[in-house]
């Protein structure tokens, strides 16, 4: 446990805490731990900053009350990161050795070893895959309604899927939007019974069943969303100026595979808080919580995390003397 280590050179391989993901529960976790004069290496994924960094403007995440675009705060979180002394390195992790200690991150240009690690490589949203859906990202096309409803105020609104998420979501949509269709793939519901009542009963809802979203079509944002119903072949196009698809997650833990307990949905099983089954190995936000998935809860997620490693290293050290 060296805090000295924290200013040491920038081809140093050996840290008291490598954080696995850059989003929100990420990022601060590396603020905690740096903080805690923990040596400390954030490595950022792919999305450096996370699923924020596709999102316009955040308006529920508290200290920021005409709200903040999504860019801009993760910058900031990454800023404060490295201000106590936090590295990031913007590469992707290949694979990971937690079968002995110190651990071994590999990445596409380096190997690195930790004493601690925190898995924060969070979720992505599972996509309809189809080529308009990329090109409408984030000018109409959203993945969260709790993030981006408020902005489809008054607008004929579209929702794909057919569970918790997808309901939930349509129904909180109908505070904003002048109307919302559900468009989901089956006949029947996959969600619970009392969401799907309240659903059904919503005069501002309407299901279209056995359809699946087949185009999109817009100039600067989305205008028009194109079904095609799956028994008779036969296309409409409907109106809709937002189409949230809310058809599940995909936790991003496939390097994780045979090193951490997932769940049978591949997401990071947890004890005693943010515990993984490999002892020194903690996880925080989407890659473990498929019920909140909120920026904030992910942040307060990373919070705990690095809580529990700093007093995990102390009780190491305590052990070791
Ligand atoms: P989910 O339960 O996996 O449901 C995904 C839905 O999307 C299903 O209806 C599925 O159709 C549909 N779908 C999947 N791939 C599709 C595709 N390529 N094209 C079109 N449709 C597709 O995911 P979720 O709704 O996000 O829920 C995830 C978990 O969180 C669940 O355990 C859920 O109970 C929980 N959750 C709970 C609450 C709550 O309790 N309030 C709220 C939200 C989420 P099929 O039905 O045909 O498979």
């Amino acid at each position: 446990m060296s805090g000295e280590q924290s200013q040491s050179s920038s081809n140093q391989k050996h840290y008291d805490v490598v954080i696995i993901g850059s989003g929100p529960a990420g990022y601060t976790a590396g603020v905690y731990t740096s903080r805690a004069r923990l040596s400390t290496l954030i490595i950022s994924g792919t999305l450096p900053g996370g699923q924020l960094m596709t999102t316009s403007e955040v308006e529920n995440y508290p200290g920021f009350p005409t709200g903040i675009f999504g860019p801009e705060l993760m910058m900031n979180m990454r800023q404060q990161a490295e201000r106590f002394g936090g590295k990031v390195v913007d590469d992707e992790v290949t694979k990971v050795d937690f079968k002995k200690r110190p651990f071994t991150i590999t990445t596409h240009s380096e190997t690195y070893s930790a004493e601690a690690v925190i898995v924060c490589t969070g979720a992505s949203p599972r996509k309809l895959g189809i080529p308009a859906e990329q090109q409408f990202s984030g000018r109409g096309v959203s993945y969260c309604a709790t993030c981006d409803g408020p902005f489809f105020k008054d607008e004929d609104i579209v929702v794909v899927g057919g569970g918790d998420t997808a309901i939930e979501e349509a129904t909180f949509l109908t505070k904003f939007g002048k109307s919302v269709k559900i468009v989901h793939r089956r006949e029947s519901l996959r969600a619970s019974k009392i969401l799907q009542d309240k659903a059904l009963e919503n005069p501002k809802i309407e299901f279209l069943w056995n359809n699946v979203v087949s185009d999109i079509k817009g100039d600067k944002k989305v205008a028009t969303v194109l079904v095609k119903d799956i028994n008779s072949g036969i296309e409409k196009s409907i109106t809709a100026g937002g189409l949230f698809v809310a058809i599940g997650h995909e936790p991003n833990t496939a390097i994780f595979q045979g090193q951490l307990r997932l769940d049978d949905k591949g997401y990071v099983v947890l004890k005693d808080h943010t515990r993984t089954s490999v002892e020194g190995v903690f996880a925080a936000g989407d890659v473990h919580d498929h019920r909140y998935r909120q920026a904030v809860t992910a942040a307060g997620f990373g919070c705990m995390a690095a809580i529990d490693v700093e007093r995990w290293l102390s009780e190491q050290k305590t052990t070791k003397n």
